[in-house]
């Protein structure tokens, strides 16, 4: 987090988060806090209006690097809705001249006038939840647009003036063979946008398709199968020129998401909203603050009402903590700086840390360059068990 003074006030650069938990239908495997229901979008603005004026002490001196809208569905929120957000983040911190300020959107909810009032309004950055370009495999995932809105999504977003978009696609579903992955892949390349994001579908709990997977309806595809298609994947974004800076993270030069990077770079981020997370600390302090909101619009709502700060979870970490989460957010994403770790927590890797880099070097999973060590393909592939390895004192 930079910290510069200017007029002798401290000034401190991060992020905000707001999460727009409402979407007009549950995908099967989605397990973000989300409600099919629109109708307390009114009462969660007036709510989240009251969060954001109860943070100001947390954020005092604050400047906002990122601002990003995610859900949840945030194109369901009308122009005048998404202004009333943006106009009570700004009231809240100033933003930076260049900031991003991205909303996530859903084909299925976007016309090129939405868009352009989005633009308008002044997002620079779209990141479009599009997941596949094969119909039968949106059906499966049960998105409500299908491949050819999608493609319309992203001409209208052009033409609405978005020159940073995202998309999101999720590589591995049940039965996906390399071809039809590929496929995708080719279908998002051929539509140039600045970011994609390639998330390896996961069965997660208490979701319709952890249902199904354990009602034998649905098979997963196994893990050789699961790993080709993540090497498949790596392999032609790569060709294309994208730069694989984070396990399913991919841009071109220059278009890396500033946002979710300051996720894996232990920047200071506000989260506003029901089940929304955030993370503060400032260079030098001894302790970092981390907290999550409650998962529920109608206590989100009650406690605000009654001005209580709507907490789920609150922790405090010190630098031993920090240290160790660094060590493995580095490694999943740009990689690992022993130097800049040592300065910044005061910590060192431990003999036997550094003699397990020695060895995944040795087996082609990671490299060291300038001091950094980085993960190769294969690396990223075994990332969770390299990881746990590092993680072992
Ligand atoms: S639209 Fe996005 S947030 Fe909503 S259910 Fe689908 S994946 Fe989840």
């Amino acid at each position: 987090m930079m910290d510069d003074r200017t007029d002798g006030k401290a000034r401190w650069s991060g992020g905000l988060y707001v999460h727009v938990p409402f979407c007009e239908r549950k995908c099967v495997y989605c397990d973000f806090f989300s409600v099919e229901s629109l109708e307390p979008i009114e009462e969660y603005l007036s709510a989240l209006g009251e969060e954001i004026r109860m943070s100001a002490d947390s954020v005092r001196g604050m400047h906002a690097a990122t601002v990003y809208l995610g859900g949840g569905t945030p194109s369901l929120l009308s122009p005048a809705q998404l202004d009333r957000v943006l106009a009570n983040l700004r009231e809240l911190v100033p933003f930076d001249p260049g900031a991003e300020i991205t909303i996530e959107v859903n084909p299925g909810t976007v016309t090129l006038q939405s868009l352009r009032n989005m633009r308008e309004l002044g997002f620079n950055r779209l990141s479009i939840g599009i997941q596949s370009f094969d119909d039968a495999e949106l059906k499966f995932l049960g998105r409500i647009h299908t491949a050819d809105d999608a493609r319309r999504c992203i001409s209208d977003a052009r033409a609405a003036g978005f020159d940073n978009i995202s998309i999101d696609l999720i590589v591995s579903l049940p039965g996906q063979d390399e071809e039809r992955c590929a496929s995708s892949l080719r279908e998002a390349l051929s539509l140039e946008p600045q970011h994609i994001s390639a998330y390896t579908l996961i069965v997660e709990d208490h979701t319709p398709l952890a249902q199904w997977v354990k009602a034998g309806q649905v098979k997963p595809n196994d893990e050789h199968r699961e790993a080709a298609l993540y090497e498949k994947t790596m392999a032609m974004l790569d060709r294309a020129g994208y730069e694989h800076y984070e396990v399913s993270n991919y841009a071109r030069p220059g278009f890396r998401s500033r946002h979710n990077s300051s996720y894996w770079t232990h920047t200071a981020y506000l989260g506003l909203g029901p089940s929304a997370h955030s993370f503060l600390w400032k260079e030098g302090a001894a302790q970092a603050r981390r907290w999550s909101n409650v998962r529920s619009i109608g206590r989100y709502c009650d406690q605000l009402r009654r001005r209580e700060r709507p907490l789920e979870r609150e922790e405090s970490l010190d630098a031993g903590q920090l240290f160790d989460e660094a060590v493995f957010l580095g490694l999943r994403s740009d990689g690992l700086d022993p130097a800049l770790l040592s300065r910044r927590w005061g910590r060192d890797l431990t003999m036997r840390q550094h003699e397990t880099v020695r060895e995944i070097c040795n087996e082609g999973w990671a490299v060291v360059e300038d001091g950094r060590i980085r993960l190769t393909a294969r690396g990223f592939l075994l990332c969770d068990e390299i990881c746990a390895r590092l993680m072992v004192p």
